[in-house]
């Protein structure tokens, strides 16, 4: 059967583990592209530019946007996040399969660029358990946590829209769902 590359967006309330996900998806999957996105956000500690994000000022930012260089770009949590069209285009054309891992709003636009964009919502087996798991990251201050757990309310409600739903529970049994839906996608 023939396979062609894809592009798969995974969205879902911070803290649910959409990052492991994909990374876990990733190592099983070295030919996997994974576009490194813009934001004007500052590095977290341990995070490297141009790999985990390419950290851009403001003016920088812009400027990109005003070139048209992105497929898409959002405001998420009072910074700028994008995901520049360079990248998937060049993957696409490797022919790799992309993941692109946003919010989504971004996803949103996304797929007015890729119509046939598969959509991924990774799902929190319940809300208590995705608190505890953003509480647990220790990356974020009180007044960070209480906007992801605002921004989180909002996308459980639209988790009904998207092709795929997989709920992270059991990571093993995610990323295999997460790899299955990735390789009925490519072979349809
Ligand atoms: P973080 O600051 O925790 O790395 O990411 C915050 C949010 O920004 C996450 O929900 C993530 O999905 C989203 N994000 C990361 N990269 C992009 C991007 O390229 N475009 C959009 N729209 N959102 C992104």
């Amino acid at each position: 059967m023939g396979r062609r590359p894809r592009l798969f967006v995974v969205s879902g309330p911070a803290g649910v583990g959409k990052g492991t996900l994909v990374s876990r998806v990733r190592e099983m999957r070295p030919l996997l592209g994974l576009p490194v996105s813009a934001t004007t956000r500052a590095p977290r500690p341990g995070e490297i530019d141009g790999v985990s994000y390419h950290f851009l000022s403001d003016a920088e930012f812009d400027e990109r946007i005003r070139r048209g260089d992105f497929l898409e770009w959002a405001r998420v949590h009072d910074h700028r996040y994008g995901t520049l069209k360079s990248e998937v285009d060049a993957c696409l054309k490797r022919g790799e399969s992309v993941i692109l891992e946003i919010d989504m709003q971004g996803g949103a636009n996304v797929v007015r660029h890729y119509p046939d964009t598969v959509r991924i919502f990774i799902e929190p087996p319940s809300w208590e358990v995705l608190v505890q798991r953003l509480k647990d990251r220790g990356t974020e201050s009180e007044e960070s946590l209480a906007i992801r757990l605002n921004t989180a309310q909002e996308e459980l409600k639209h988790a009904s829209s998207y092709d795929v739903r997989i709920v992270n529970d059991n990571l093993d049994a995610a990323v295999q769902e997460l790899e299955l839906t990735l390789e009925k996608y490519e072979t349809e």
